[in-house]
């Protein structure tokens, strides 16, 4: 029998607890021994709080129940993100979590709604989703399974809070075998043959050994990059925010089931709703606003009452150069960061875990060919998160700061352009092949951001008018059936998962 992987875990933020739950529940514990190193004197980043629909797939194959991981860390549902005044002050829109219409006749509803829309007889397209007709009446209820009712037509993700949520994975793993050493990490060994780590040193002097490194450091990359010199592709000449600041306020009025994106002077903020506060903060670029006045604006605009001093992040969006190198794998924000417009970052955990155990289960040797094409991949998502960010920041048409000037003129990817150029000419949705966001994530934006098909697809045209008017009225009619019988969203949550105090993970 092979011996146990060992595999030495660094960091208990979201990226080391998800890692360390996720191998621990999926190796047998035959197969790995897991150690995990993370220094709570240096803490957490602690502010990743809302989530794609994916994470579902997460928690139900490492067997985390949604329930009890909703009510021990405040957690609310997600339908989608409001975007508030990125195309133009005034303007809102929601990126929901589900399907616009349905499809008929082998086109994509779009494109007959876009018909019906040219002879001005179409409701707005909000207005046949159902995810996005639910957010905005605070509407929600679980998603049927049963793909011909219109309660399957949409999907949902979490809103929680990022500390409970790591304390609650921690117990997850540690029931699982997974050891905790609370210490810093003050020297990494590499082996004089081949570069490849041996240890890390820890500040009493100890050594751990391993034969799988992941790097789950955060921003500072401590193996990845201090260590192992990987270097980093920074995206920052599209992506300009550089800064955060991050504050906690009272929930004022009913919790709504989605996150808000609110285009700003300089950057934009967020608003989270959990069950026991609001999560806000004001992403900015250091080129165009002071840090003091950042902080100012932020606390300005809250909804209720401040529960502690804006705390302040610093960024620099891209993604390392291979986020396995040599014995060594980066996940989280050690391995790069695209900024949290979309609510990417967890998902990109969450694809950099699973790829590797797809990889690796079984076996402690390191073929070149399978670390070249984990990187391949990681690199991949990130490039193709990458593009609908700027997506959201190129398609404005506002002039009235420099940051949106400049976005608004700036180069972008020939990949994106070429997707921009097509959704004009005929509304053509080219999503990739394998790309976290699909045909109404894109949908959603390029109708949002005001980017607007010269054309439809002529072969809309093949409907009888009265035909099409009937459908799409009957869509919009099930919609609205729907949801008006659907519960208000926290007297869901009271009866689904309300809150209990959180799970206490201390220093040991
Ligand atoms: C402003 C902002 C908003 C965000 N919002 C979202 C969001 O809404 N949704 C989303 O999906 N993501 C979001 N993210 C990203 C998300 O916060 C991170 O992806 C997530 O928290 C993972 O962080 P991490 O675990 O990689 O790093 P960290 O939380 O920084 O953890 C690093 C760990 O490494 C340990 N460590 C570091 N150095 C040493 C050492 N020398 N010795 C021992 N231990 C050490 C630390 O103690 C800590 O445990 C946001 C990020 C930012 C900056």
């Amino acid at each position: 029998m092979r011996p146990p992987l060992r595999i030495v875990i660094v960091g208990g933020g979201t990226a080391g607890w998800m890692t360390a739950a996720a191998f621990s529940s999926v190796l047998k514990p035959e197969q790995r021994e897991i150690h995990l190193i993370e220094s709570s004197e240096i803490g957490i980043v602690g502010v990743g709080e809302a989530t794609l629909p994916h994470i579902r797939f997460f928690n139900k194959r490492i067997g985390i129940d949604e329930r009890e991981l909703m009510a021990k860390t405040q957690a609310t549902f997600k339908l989608g993100i409001e975007f508030v005044d990125w195309a133009r002050l005034g303007d809102s829109y929601i990126h929901p979590f589900g399907a616009y219409g349905s499809r008929f006749s082998g086109l994509p509803f779009h494109q007959y709604w876009l018909r019906q829309q040219r002879r001005g007889d179409a409701a707005p397209i909000e207005d046949y989703s159902l995810a996005i007709v639910a957010a905005r009446m605070g509407k929600f209820t679980l998603p049927s399974e049963d793909p011909s009712e219109v309660l399957s037509t949409f999907g949902y993700a979490f809103q929680f809070d990022a500390s409970l949520y790591a304390a609650y994975l921690r117990v997850f793993s540690e029931a699982r075998g997974v050891k905790r050493t609370d210490a810093k990490i003050v020297d990494v060994q590499l082996r004089g043959t081949d570069g490849w780590i041996e240890s890390v040193k820890l500040d009493d002097g100890s050594l751990v050994t391993g034969d799988l490194f992941i790097d789950c450091s955060g921003f500072r990359g401590l193996l990845i990059e201090q260590a192992l010199k990987t270097g980093y592709d920074e995206w920052t000449r599209w992506l300009p925010c550089d800064r955060a600041m991050a504050v906690p306020c009272e929930n004022v009025g009913p919790l709504t089931p989605y996150t808000r994106a609110t285009a700003r002077e300089a950057g934009w903020q967020w608003r989270i709703p959990l069950q026991h506060r609001t999560g806000n903060g004001y992403v900015y670029s250091s080129q165009f606003i002071s840090d003091d006045e950042a902080a100012a604006r932020l606390l300005s605009r809250l909804d209720g009452k401040a529960l502690a001093d804006p705390r302040p992040l610093r960024f620099t969006a891209g993604r390392r150069r291979k986020t396995w190198n040599r014995n060594c794998v980066a996940i989280g924000l050690a391995g790069g960061f695209l900024e949290p417009l979309e609510s990417t970052s967890i998902h990109l955990i969450q694809v950099a875990i699973t790829t590797l155990l797809d990889y690796i289960t079984g076996s402690n040797e390191f073929d070149p060919r399978i670390v070249e094409a984990y990187n391949r991949w990681i690199e991949m998502e990130y490039d193709r998160v990458r593009d609908f960010l700027i997506l959201h920041y190129y398609a404005t048409e506002r002039n009235d700061t420099p940051i949106w000037n400049y976005c608004r003129t700036m180069d972008v990817p020939d990949s994106l352009r070429h997707k921009m150029e097509l959704f004009r000419q005929r509304a053509r949705v080219v999503t990739y092949k394998d790309g976290l966001f699909l045909e109404p994530s894109w949908l959603a934006v390029y109708f949002g951001q005001r980017v607007t098909p010269t054309a439809y697809d002529p072969l809309a045209d093949a409907l009888p008018p009265a035909e099409l008017t009937s459908k799409l009225q009957a869509v919009r009619d099930q919609v609205h059936g729907a949801v008006a019988a659907m519960p208000r969203h926290e007297d869901f949550l009271a009866q689904y998962c309300p809150a209990q105090k959180p799970a206490m993970a201390g220093k040991s």
